[in-house]
């Protein structure tokens, strides 16, 4: 489910005929989704939604390393070196009935750095040509505020010779629309997980090394970032450190965000927040 997306594209995976693809959407859906998915969820870290009193799930719930919840079962941390003993997880889901099937279709991913960088000559030369005169960072997490759907709105309207770099939940809000490709690139490009925003720097990076450019700001990038807690903070400073300039945060700026500390970001790195999906793509196409 949700950050277990990635794992589809694993080839490694592709032997284990139960990995049968992404049940359901970010984080916000699981009170939702973990009751119809009807088997057992492992949650390995944060982003766990406080179980709803008639909830029918906790007795699949379990937890490992720093996730934990109460009544839920935690899987004990690995003893010198050896594997995690998933064995009651796997023997519960022999007593669970198959997930209901909530939505049918195809999610193209994928696209770690690794991969993206085996599409370099193709991506060069797709932006050298004027087939993508953008790329758009849209990581990060996803909300149930309704603000959120900003997103959404942007990877509609962004223009055909866009492509939109992701990593994180975010990517919910669009990576089932039909955008297309470009000559075979698709216009979203999944790196993973919220830990993946590191593909995505590489990608920036080498982009910056074939461009041969001595700023990372010169690239033809823009960054759109729904960000929502910690890690997405973290990604956030790394971006900084990173010396890229003018990325858009959204829905709302971080609340600890103090003014004065609002002013050095602005100031030093031209930090902004989101507006209107239509005066931000027309900004982000312009380069600004
Ligand atoms: S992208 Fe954000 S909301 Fe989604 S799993 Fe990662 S930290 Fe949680």
């Amino acid at each position: 489910m949700r950050t277990m997306l990635p794992a589809n594209y694993y080839p490694a995976f592709k032997k284990y005929e139960h990995l049968k693809g992404n049940y359901g959407g970010s984080w916000w859906h699981q009170n939702k989704e973990f009751e119809s998915f009807n088997g057992p969820i492992l949650m390995t870290t944060n982003c766990l939604v406080p179980l709803k009193k008639d909830c029918t799930y906790l007795d699949r719930l379990y937890t490992t390393g720093v996730a934990s919840y109460t009544d839920a079962v935690h899987i004990p941390e690995r003893v010198n070196g050896e594997s995690k003993d998933f064995e009651a997880i796997i023997e519960k889901a022999k007593t669970c009935s198959a997930p209901t099937e909530i939505e049918t279709g195809k999610i193209v991913g994928g696209f770690a750095h690794n991969q993206v960088l085996a599409l370099a000559d193709k991506v060069v030369d797709a932006v050298k040509a004027g087939a993508i005169k953008r790329f758009v960072v849209m990581a990060g997490c996803d909300g149930r505020q309704k603000g959120r759907n900003y997103f959404t709105e942007v990877a509609e309207k962004l223009p055909q010779d866009a492509v939109i770099l992701t990593a994180g939940c975010a990517k919910y809000r669009y990576n089932k629309l039909d955008l297309g490709d470009i000559g075979g690139i698709p216009r979203v490009l999944d790196a993973g997980q919220c830990n993946d925003c590191y593909s995505l720097a590489v990608i920036a990076l080498k982009l910056k090394e074939v461009f041969g450019l001595d700023d990372i700001n010169d690239l033809p990038l823009s960054f759109d970032i729904g960000w929502y807690e910690q890690k997405a903070v973290a990604v956030l400073l790394a971006l900084l450190h990173l010396g890229v300039k003018g990325i858009r945060l959204g829905p709302t700026l971080p609340a600890f965000v103090s003014p004065a500390v609002l002013n050095v970001l602005v100031e030093n790195f031209d930090i902004k927040p989101i507006t209107e999906p239509e005066a931000d793509v027309e900004a982000i196409m312009a380069g600004k």
